[in-house]
């Protein structure tokens, strides 16, 4: 005798393996805040999924954008044009669509339904078959864009129902990524903010006191910088203030934090450095900082910085960040007495200073 599981059954265990995943991979977007994670992620379980290899995701840059921009990273498509050329507007009869039903489109459905949407012509080129909205509270901020499947044949309804609930979690979860950005960067010179930079300097001690690591703190400053502010303008200043915070982040290592300390000052926060390895570091910034020449309203721009660094002493610094930024500032008050264009490190003969 032979027994067949009835085809409903099957469907509905297949509904209940996909509410698991989607469990799943909500848990994996929400543990983290970190943007291009993110965008990879929803892009390679969009490939994982429904077998295709192709993936593309379309953002707003921004709250007020009027336009939805390609994301780089795309998966498997062959554009033969940059990224950058290609955006669909927030104003278009495809988005529009997606506003009122959140369901996904193939891109027949998109031809036949709008005939003249400007933004057909951008999914033929790029060879795209479904185009799926992804909102956060209540708004579509991006569309994922798949090819073909790598199996052939069509999207089915049920891969389709898939995507949308993935793009809706992939949605809310870029939504708060961009949000915590937006919370924790400083917008002048996209450094981040001292917020930041205080939560995160007690998690690097915390982490230094429990593994017994090194952990720097360099707090620079730039050098008589109201006299050049007097001199060239406020909005040369400007200038400089990014131009220096690009160096910084530059020297900063990929496990290093540089952020705006305030005004002038800059900081960086150094994991597993010793005094060699921050003074290198330190040092490396002030001669780039030296080395640059801007260029504004036809004049040459220069400064130079003066830098403390500061090591954390698990005798002093257990429980707050407050004296290893004293002790780095010291050592930069002294940078400033002994002739500034410098980088000192704290040592116990400068606490009377
Ligand atoms: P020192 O070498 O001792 O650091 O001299 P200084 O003139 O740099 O020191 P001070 O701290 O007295 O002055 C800091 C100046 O930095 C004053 C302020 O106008 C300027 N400044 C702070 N934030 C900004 C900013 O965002 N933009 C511009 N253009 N200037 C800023
Ligand atoms: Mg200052
Ligand atoms: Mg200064």
């Amino acid at each position: 005798m032979s027994f067949s599981i009835p085809d409903e059954f099957q469907q509905y265990e297949k509904k209940i393996y996909d509410q698991r995943q989607l469990i799943e991979i909500s848990r994996a977007l929400n543990s983290t805040l970190d943007y291009q994670y993110l965008i990879n992620a929803v892009l390679d379980i969009c490939l994982a999924q429904v077998q295709t290899l192709q993936a593309a995701l379309f953002l707003t840059p921004d709250m007020d954008a009027e336009y939805l921009f390609l994301i780089g990273d795309t998966k498997g498509f062959e554009l033969n044009r940059p990224e950058s050329d290609f955006s669909i507007p927030l104003d278009s009869p495809l988005i529009h669509f997606f506003e009122e039903k959140n369901r996904a489109l193939t891109f027949e459905e998109v031809e036949q339904s709008f005939p003249d949407c400007p933004s057909k012509e951008i999914l033929r080129e790029m060879g795209a078959e479904l185009v799926v909205p992804m909102r956060a509270k209540g708004k579509i901020i991006g569309v994922i864009v798949l090819g073909e499947k790598a199996v052939g044949g069509v999207y089915l309804e049920g891969e389709k129902s898939f995507l949308v609930d993935l793009a809706s979690l992939g949605g809310i979860a870029v939504d708060n990524a961009r949000l915590y950005e937006r919370a924790t960067v400083d917008m002048m010179t996209g450094l981040k903010n001292h917020a930041y930079l205080q939560s995160r300097l007690r998690e690097e001690r915390e982490k230094a006191l429990r593994r017994k690591t090194p952990l720097a703190f360099v707090l620079t400053d730039v050098d008589r910088f109201k006299v050049f502010n007097d001199t060239y303008g406020h909005q040369a200043g400007d200038e400089v203030l990014r131009a220096v915070a690009r160096v910084l982040m530059q020297q900063a290592r990929p496990s290093d934090t540089a952020a705006r300390y305030g005004g002038e000052e800059f900081c960086m926060i150094l994991p597993g450095a010793d005094a060699a390895k921050a003074m290198e570091i330190a040092e490396a910034f002030r001669t780039s900082v030296e080395e640059m020449v801007l260029h504004h309203e036809g004049k040459q721009l220069r400064v130079t910085v003066s830098a403390g660094v500061s090591l954390f002493d698990p005798e002093q610094d257990a429980r707050t960040s407050k004296a290893m930024i004293e002790r780095a500032d010291r050592a930069l008050y002294a940078c400033k007495n002994s002739g500034r264009n410098r980088v000192i490190l704290f040592d116990d003969s400068l606490r009377s200073v």
